[in-house]
């Protein structure tokens, strides 16, 4: 991850996930940690699903979406409660009580973040769908994964 965003490159469609900045700064701002608690099993994150919805509609790779900040109609689609942003959204926006969201997707939010706290998870104030586990975890999986062929 480190090495990726230092690359250089980034495509219109990458910009997806950070429209205000560059991936360069996602490390500094803080939507991305060196040494990451999914690393090590004491994080996870998720988003809440509407079962009763319809979730049919699927990512069309040839198609061109709003970024993860957009109207949940021109975001790619992801099968999920509007929280406000897409998910994995590097953007103020994605703030867990960012004041720019909608009082509908603000209960959501909160619900998340009180079913998970029930349970001990702690949410990440810069990322609605982050949480961890105090005391959860062990070393970090750090190794690099081959494609399967
Ligand atoms: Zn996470």
């Amino acid at each position: 991850m480190v090495a990726w965003s230092r690359d250089g490159k980034e495509t219109p469609a990458q910009k997806r996930y950070n429209p205000s900045f560059s991936k360069a700064e996602l490390f500094r701002l803080g939507y991305i940690a060196e040494r990451s608690g999914h690393s090590t099993g004491a994080a996870l994150d998720l988003t809440l699903v509407n079962l009763k919805a319809d979730n049919s509609a699927t990512f069309d790779s040839t198609k061109e979406y709003g970024d993860c900040t957009a109207n949940v109609d021109l975001r790619a689609p992801e099968g999920s409660v509007d929280m406000g942003t897409g998910y994995d959204c590097a953007d103020a926006k994605s703030h867990t009580t960012a004041k720019s969201i909608t009082a509908a997707q603000r209960r959501w939010r909160e619900k998340l973040v009180q079913v998970m706290a029930r349970r001990g998870f702690v949410n990440y104030s810069k990322e609605w769908w982050h949480f961890s586990l105090p005391g959860a975890g062990g070393q970090a999986y750090d190794f690099p994964i081959t494609p399967r062929k």
